[in-house]
């Protein structure tokens, strides 16, 4: 029979594992927090990235009208000036200046339709960035929420879970409770293990067969390897 101090070590451990797992989930908070508000932030960049280029597109399109437009009145001007041309040599010279000005308002109206299906694009873009600044935006917001109040939900627990193994830590035999303690701050495995055909459940290490027997008489024993508290659950 498992002796009542090993019990008692045992329902101590119990709450402060417990603890140390509530506390490792604390420490993991404002990480996780950390990482939603850079997700947003991805998504906040791309849609000013978005607006940018919608912007630098509309610029482009009015560019390309007035470009379109001062073709068109050159080719005015030069119809208007080739009609008074006698010298067949200077009238032939200003057909070519007509020519080139026709060649030019035909390429700018080809390029304000490309412009147009850039435009196009451009809007689909920002609309699609909106969207997903929104739905982003709402989730993470919500998940932040969540992680906030999570935070202090835990915070709370932790608290009542010290007191309780405060409470606890008095019916613990006061000679295994610094060792205890010791071993529970260095943040791995459990203090107390147990010991199965000589193996400590927290290094898998064999002990020697002295320390099998004192722990199968059912007292608590140090592992021969990592020196943590082990027990014979079948003492
Ligand atoms: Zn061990």
């Amino acid at each position: 029979m498992v002796k009542q101090a090993i019990k008692d070590l045992l329902i101590l451990q119990a709450e402060d594992l417990r603890i140390r797992d509530l506390k490792t989930r604390y420490m993991s908070l404002p990480r996780e927090r950390a990482a939603l508000v850079a997700e947003f932030d991805v998504v906040r960049k791309g849609l000013e990235k978005a607006k940018q280029n919608k912007l630098k597109v509309e610029q482009a399109v009015k560019q390309q009208a007035a470009a379109t437009k001062a073709a068109q009145e050159k080719l005015q001007a030069l119809k208007i000036k080739s009609s008074s041309i006698k010298k067949i040599n200077e009238y032939n010279a200003i057909l070519a200046e007509i020519e080139a000005a026709k060649k030019s308002i035909s390429d700018s109206e080809t390029r304000e339709i490309e412009l147009m299906d850039e435009q196009e694009a451009a809007d689909k873009l920002l609309a699609k960035a909106e969207r997903s600044y929104k739905a982003t935006g709402r989730t993470v917001q919500a998940e932040v929420r969540e992680l906030d109040s999570l935070k202090e939900a835990i915070a709370k627990e932790i608290e009542e879970k010290e007191k309780r193994s405060a409470e606890l830590a008095k019916n613990v035999v006061p000679n295994y409770l610094e060792p205890y303690r010791r071993m529970l701050a260095a943040g791995k495995g459990s203090p107390v293990g147990t010991i199965r055909n000589g193996s400590c459940s927290n290094c898998n290490m064999k002990n020697s067969p002295q320390t099998t027997m004192e722990a199968r008489n059912g007292n608590l024993v140090n592992c021969d390897n990592c020196s943590f508290y082990l027990y014979d659950p079948e003492a």
